[in-house]
């Protein structure tokens, strides 16, 4: 895709910074932040106690590694208000994590949360291009998740347009792209498959509509599926990255060089691990992101275990940003499938779909337990002239796309071609993987 945008900064001090000042104020702010957590929230309290670390035993930011780690069943544990610093008097805004499987994660925001939360938001849209003269279309959910709101109120702090639609009623979003001719289109990365299915379903083409960039996120995706998106809905697109325990998008973001995703790290500390182990590890090694809020008053969090794969790169980047740049996530550890005993990640079966050009990107992995045995079977879409044709010539390209699987992951993987739109849409973060094995 053509570069069509420029290379703008929200806060370009803050984002420049040299790296001495740089762990200077980060190291203020970790000294603050540890005080006020271990000061306000017993669960902190207990934790450096049982670790025999005192807020002054932060002398230098080497000394992060003394702290204990965060996990999320210890957000679960204390769901929903009792990890908070501040009394609710403080709390201006409630959030919660989609949380599929139990309690969900909340997240809280004093005013000035809220202020550094559009901050960072308005400094990854400008990052992206966009200026006051946008139109933003947020299809991201509104509600509790924190995707439409966030992108919402940054998009307002950069003084850009904002239609907030949400997610749903896809026919409707095409339309609205005619009638009110936005710029940014902010949405899940399947959510804006969706759209690109829906609008040639509408028969609606590229003439029809401005969008010029987009801003995805919220879950994982690969680079031929940018790829896909971005030449579908005539865009250029930006990986976004945030998560509902450190304050939700905004936590980093690319720039138009599209080298990784800068993370704001005058706001949030990065570290990588070794999942196993949980030894630090040096940037440019493939670890588990480890995050620690450097500004946040109402919900602090310390070494927060990301469980997301991915590496740092802390060169200064052509943009002339010297913020740290983490890598396109390599998956979740937690959310990688061990099949047969290999490691697989949904992102490697997405790969191998995207370079099909009979399959359309929309899929399921169903993994089950036979005899003891572990079977994965990807169901995946037909393009509509592939379905037309006879059942041999299916047959062929299953038989092709299997093998090119099996190349990729190293196991067998059972493929089933079915017919075009066959597989429920989803109009946020799309579920890919059914796990049926009963694990626990
Ligand atoms: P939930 O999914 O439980 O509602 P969040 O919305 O906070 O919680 O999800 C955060 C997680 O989403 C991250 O830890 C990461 O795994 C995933 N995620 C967010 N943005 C991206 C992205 N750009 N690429 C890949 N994964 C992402
Ligand atoms: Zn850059």
């Amino acid at each position: 895709m053509a570069n069509k945008t420029k290379n703008l900064f929200w806060n370009r001090e803050a984002e420049t910074m040299p790296a001495s000042e740089k762990k200077r104020v980060q190291l203020e702010r970790l000294q603050a932040t540890v005080k006020r957590a271990y000061e306000n929230v017993p669960f902190y309290r207990r934790a450096f106690d049982e670790k025999g670390v005192k807020p002054e035993d932060v002398k230098s930011l080497e000394d992060l590694k003394r702290l204990p780690f965060t996990v999320k069943n210890d957000l679960r544990d204390n769901y929903p208000y009792k990890l908070f610093a501040v009394p609710m008097s403080r709390v201006v805004r409630l959030h919660a994590s989609s949380g599929t499987t139990g309690k969900p994660i909340v997240g809280a925001y004093t005013r000035n949360d809220m202020e550094v939360w559009m901050e960072v938001i308005a400094r990854s849209m400008a990052a992206a291009g966009v200026t006051e003269d946008d139109i933003v279309h947020n299809a991201y959910g509104y509600g509790l998740f924190t995707g439409g709101l966030g992108f919402h109120y940054g998009a307002e702090k950069i003084g850009a347009s904002v239609v907030p639609v949400s997610g749903g009623l896809s026919k409707r979003q095409v339309m609205l792209w005619q009638d009110f001719r936005p710029t940014v289109l902010c949405c899940t990365p399947s959510y804006a498959l969706v759209l690109a299915e829906t609008m040639e379903e509408m028969g609606v083409g590229l003439n029809d509509i401005c969008l010029r960039v987009g801003l995805f996120g919220a879950e994982p995706w690969t680079d031929q599926m940018r790829r896909e998106i971005e030449s579908r809905l005539g865009l250029e697109a930006f990986n976004q990255f945030g998560l509902t325990e450190l304050i939700g998008p905004g936590v980093s973001a690319e720039c138009i060089c599209h080298n990784g995703m800068h993370i704001q790290d005058d706001h949030f500390l990065p570290e990588l691990i070794d999942p196993e182990t949980g030894e630090t590890l040096e940037y440019g090694q493939k670890g588990e992101l480890v995050l620690t809020s450097l500004t946040k008053e109402a919900f602090p969090v310390i070494r927060y275990r990301t469980k997301d794969i991915t590496t740092i790169d802390p060169e200064p980047c052509p943009c002339g940003r010297t913020t740290v740049r983490m890598m396109r996530l390599a998956g979740r550890s937690d959310d990688m499938l061990i099949i047969r005993g290999v490691n697989v990640f949904p992102s490697q079966i997405e790969g191998v779909i995207l370079e099909q050009k009979e399959l359309v990107p929309q899929y399921q992995i169903v993994v089950e337990r036979q005899r003891n045995l572990d079977q994965i079977e990807v169901q995946v879409e037909a393009v509509d002239e592939l379905y037309q044709k006879d059942e041999s010539e299916i047959l062929r390209v299953t038989g092709r796309v299997q093998k090119a699987l099996n190349q990729t992951l190293g196991i067998t993987a059972r493929v089933v071609i079915v017919p075009p739109r066959s597989i429920a849409r989803s109009e946020g973060k799309a579920r890919r993987v059914i796990d049926r094995r009963n694990l626990t």
